[in-house]
């Protein structure tokens, strides 16, 4: 079972995030893993040890030649890395990311590639609907539960009111929410030997994917800060509290 997870360096939201002159985020200096895509990287180890082997790579578009991200999973149980950097990418929207990604998965031979409902910095939330069609794959998306038999990919596809049971044929895309597994520490042994695994650098042009350039298909034109949010209504309790507090959840249409 061959997997290729889609994995996404970011900024640390811990840190904070600022924007450069175009608008665009800063994405210098460390970038991370985002945890959005530990989730897709620990169920791939956990697929491929039920299926009793295989190979999972990962694949990441990042500026600067950043590793640090493709590290952590590599040093989670990852077999091997393609990154994909270019003076082209600052900037690229969506569709120009999914391109690029597609075209970095096409090098590998592959049953099963696994991304992330939405990242945690963009959270445009297209990405891997966009990459199953540029290569014609099922996509299943919303994964809380992923189960494979033979040449068939079942899902339990997260809903508000619960979730569908969706079935399609590998090859396949899936993307996972958040907190569906536990995502494995990298033991000191794992990150010893992320070190020296494979891990392949390599542009657009290598790619042979063409791509529009900075504000080729969408500008930032301002940006301003999100309203700050309004102090709530306070309520001293006289013993008639819950009565405000059942008018107000009523006038919010949640009961
Ligand atoms: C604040 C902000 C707003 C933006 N608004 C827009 C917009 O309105 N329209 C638009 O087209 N672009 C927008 N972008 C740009 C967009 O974020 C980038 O194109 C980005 O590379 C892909 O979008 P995403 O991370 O939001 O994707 P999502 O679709 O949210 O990503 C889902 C998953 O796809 C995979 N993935 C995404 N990017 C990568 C990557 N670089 N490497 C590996 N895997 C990846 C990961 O598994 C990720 O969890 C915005 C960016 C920011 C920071």
């Amino acid at each position: 079972m061959n997997i290729v997870v889609l994995v996404k360096q970011i900024p640390d939201p811990a840190g904070p995030q600022e924007l450069n002159a175009d608008h665009t985020l800063k994405r210098e200096g460390k970038l991370i893993l985002d945890e959005s895509d530990s989730y897709g990287v620990e169920i791939a180890l956990q697929l491929r040890e039920s299926a009793g082997g295989g190979d999972v790579t990962l694949v990441s578009m990042a500026p600067n030649g950043e590793t640090s991200g493709l590290r952590t999973a590599l040093a989670m149980g990852a077999d091997d890395a393609i990154l994909v950097g270019d003076d082209a990418l600052p900037g690229a929207a969506a569709l120009t990311t999914a391109k690029v990604l597609a075209g970095a998965i096409g090098r590998k031979q592959y049953d099963l590639v696994i991304g992330a409902v939405e990242s945690s910095d963009g959270y445009v939330g297209v990405v891997p609907a966009m990459i199953a069609e540029l290569l014609g794959l099922p996509s299943l998306t919303f994964a809380k539960k992923i189960d494979i038999d033979g040449s068939v990919i079942r899902i339990e596809r997260q809903t508000e009111a619960g979730y569908d049971e969706v079935e399609g044929a590998l090859p396949a895309l899936v993307s996972v929410t958040a907190g569906v597994v536990e995502p494995r520490y990298p033991s000191f042994k794992g990150i010893m030997a992320a070190k020296k695994k494979p891990l392949e650098q390599v542009t657009v042009a290598d790619l042979g994917v063409s791509v529009p350039g900075f504000n080729g298909n969408e500008e930032v034109t301002s940006v301003e800060d999100a309203p700050a949010r309004a102090a709530g209504e306070k309520i001293e309790d006289d013993g008639t509290a819950f009565e405000r507090i059942v008018a107000f959840l009523d006038e919010q249409k949640v009961l």
